[in-house]
């Protein structure tokens, strides 16, 4: 999910590995590391936290002395007539199977240390693979779902690194950007791709791979982008490509127009924009290997170890702050409705401070982004305090609420950079529907709802994309709107929520004043604020709640109020009642939350772009609420 820099080619390749590591820097990692060959030996280094300290270590055991200072040659020079090519590959990880620590950090390497690689992605039948590969008598040194690759190519090589790539990379199951290179044919270098991404960047006499340009620009604008599925075999002298089927294929070579900056965030102008526009793709990667659709059931790994204990559970307490308590509002609605189990939601500030009642067949759920939200935090310690069960959902893989949790899923979104929390929102709902399904069906739920709500979220990612779509519409939509300075959210059942982290969503990147409320409220106090100038969302698709939302609809615009809509496609009768409409595809209504939030994304994005305010980091906010 992080990055790769691999390199081939007549220059030292340990400077340009670095400088590459630190141009992915901005996407965020937990540790690092690099590994050259010179034919020979393997000269590797890794560390946990910054790239600083990566090279603070590689001063210390440069074998090569003086020390490393970023620039000049450190080389280790292939033999005299083994090609005279400089091989190295480089990683910075965001840790999905194994807490952020030296051990676990890339490259990894096989039982005779010739083999290495690094890896992007995930492997999801590494655990499977990894007890077949320890009875044949490989011995594993990381906790990595990566490092079975590496065992799995010794396991098979037979004196040619390609070949036998290409036969391992059809027994892994997963996502993979992956660099590798054997000792033994020190003349090339492999590159794999599935589902992550990876350029080859041409230079003059080298090759650079990355997992994103920016690590390639300054050495090239010539580059090839890998297709999932395919093999590419580099050597100093030319590169073969070959598809799934082992066909060579020959690919375009494209030139880049983004400089540096545009190259970060993929050529969007905010991270903020290149987060919601990723959301097809987070939503898959939060689902991929976690259900399984004829049965209509969900599987999630990291709730294996206490399957029993979640058979029991008699209640749930969700608890979080902010953007995840929308989402855990939403989960108390999927959780109540289809899994039949008494769900609360509480704001973690106040779960921590005030005495609440648990009794032993309560499990507590917390949700947190980056794991290390303080409050959060405090409230898990006091559930784990009263010895009930506690689970979560958590991007950061070994962060703090990660580890004190008894049993919790992982969001697998990559980093999340933009302050203003998009994807994992969405990413937050789609694990609560499986967690849903997951009790549901060990519960009351049939195969059939089981079935219907996996097939739905099958086909969201499609979903988002058409109303990634429309975002000139709501681009203009916010250009008439931008200059107001109070806004209403109104939403019903599943789509209260969702107007609440509308509000928030605003608030936090545009400092508008913006409030969301459950629809049914309105009349008992907040309708007194509504004039032509206080503009009214309403999340109003067409679902269990749509009559009694129009009639809301109806009561604002009889004050002069202006109503903005998010509706279901063909849904022409709301137009009498809306000024505009943002229209949304039908979906299964618990899960409309996470198609009608984008719209609400990217309105609060564009009114920020619009006042010309910082929209990744906006004033008075951190990404990660480490303090009370
Ligand atoms: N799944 C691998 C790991 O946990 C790779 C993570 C990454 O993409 O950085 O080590």
């Amino acid at each position: 999910m992080c990055g790769i820099v691999g390199y081939i080619g007549e220059n030292d390749a340990l400077p340009i590995l670095i400088d590459g590591l630190k141009r992915l820097e901005y996407r965020g990692y937990d540790s690092s590391g690099i590994a050259v060959c010179d034919g020979d030996k393997v000269f590797s280094v890794k560390a946990v936290g910054k790239i600083a300290e990566l090279e603070k270590k590689i001063n210390e055991k440069n074998p090569l002395n003086p020390p490393f200072e970023g620039g000049q040659k450190i080389t280790l020079l292939p033999k005299e007539g083994e090609g005279g090519f400089n091989i190295g590959i480089a990683h910075t990880r965001w840790a999905t199977h194994g807490a952020p620590t030296e051990i676990n950090a890339h490259p990894h390497h096989d039982c005779t240390g010739k083999i290495w690689l690094v890896h992007n992605g995930i492997i999801e039948n590494y655990q499977q693979l990894k007890n077949h590969l320890l009875e044949k008598g490989h011995k594993f040194i990381s906790e990595t779902d990566t490092e079975v690759i590496a065992h799995l190519l010794e396991d098979l090589y037979d004196d040619n690194i390609t070949e036998t790539l290409k036969k391992v990379l059809k027994l892994v199951k997963g996502t993979y950007g992956l660099v590798a290179f054997h000792n033994d044919e020190p003349n090339k270098i492999l590159v794999a791709k599935e589902g992550s991404p990876l350029v080859i960047g041409l230079g003059e006499n080298e090759t650079i791979i990355a997992s994103d340009v920016s690590a390639i620009l300054r050495y090239t604008k010539q580059v090839i982008y890998l297709d999932d599925g395919e093999i590419a075999e580099i050597k100093g002298d030319g590169i073969k490509i070959y598809d799934a089927n082992d066909s060579e294929v020959d690919k375009k070579v494209n030139e880049i127009e983004w400089d540096m900056t545009q190259a970060e965030k993929q050529g969007y102008p905010h991270f903020m924009l290149k987060e919601i526009f990723e959301q097809p793709e987070t939503i898959i990667n939060s689902m991929r290997g976690r259900y399984i659709v004829e049965e209509g059931k969900a599987k999630l790994g990291g709730l294996d170890n206490i399957a029993d204990k979640i058979r029991d559970i008699e209640k749930i307490i969700i608890v979080a702050c902010g953007t995840a308590k929308h989402a855990g509002l939403v989960g108390e609605y999927m959780l109540e409705e289809y899994a039949g189990i008494p769900t609360e939601i509480e704001y973690a500030s106040e779960f921590r401070y005030r005495q609440p009642v648990i009794d032993k067949k309560t499990a507590v759920l917390v949700l947190s982004q980056s794991g290390e939200t303080a409050d959060t935090l405090a409230a898990l310690k006091e559930a784990k305090g009263k010895g009930v069960l506690t689970l979560g959902i958590v991007n950061v893989v070994g962060s703090s609420i990660a580890r004190e949790t008894d049993a919790g899923v992982y969001n697998h979104i990559g980093p999340e950079i933009a302050v203003a929390s998009t994807k994992a929102f969405t990413s937050q709902l789609t694990i609560l529907a499986l967690l849903t399904v997951l009790l549901g069906r060990q519960r009351n739920m049939s195969l059939v709802t089981g079935k219907r709500i996996i097939e739905e979220l099958q086909v969201l990612p499609e979903k988002i994309k058409k109303i990634l779509d429309t975002n000139e519409n709501i681009k203009k939509i916010s250009e008439k709107y931008f200059s107001m300075k109070n806004f209403a959210y109104l939403g019903r059942k599943y789509n209260n929520p969702v107007a609440q982290e509308g509000a928030l969503k605003l608030k936090e990147i545009s400092y508008i004043h913006a409030e969301g409320f459950a629809g049914g409220e309105m009349k008992h106090g907040p309708i007194a604020m509504i004039d032509e100038n206080f503009p009214s969302f309403f999340i109003s698709p067409r679902d269990s709640v749509y009559e009694k939302n129009i009639s809301n609809m109806q009561e604002i615009k009889a004050r002069n109020g202006k109503i903005i809509a998010i509706a279901t496609e063909g849904d022409e009768k709301i137009k009498e009642t809306a000024n505009d409409v943002i229209y949304i595809p039908k979906s299964l209504e618990m899960l409309t939350p996470i198609l009608a939030s984008i719209p609400l994304q990217l309105f609060a994005y564009h009114v920020a772009v619009l006042k010309g305010l910082d929209v990744d980091k906006p004033r008075n906010l951190a990404k990660s609420v480490t303090v009370e």
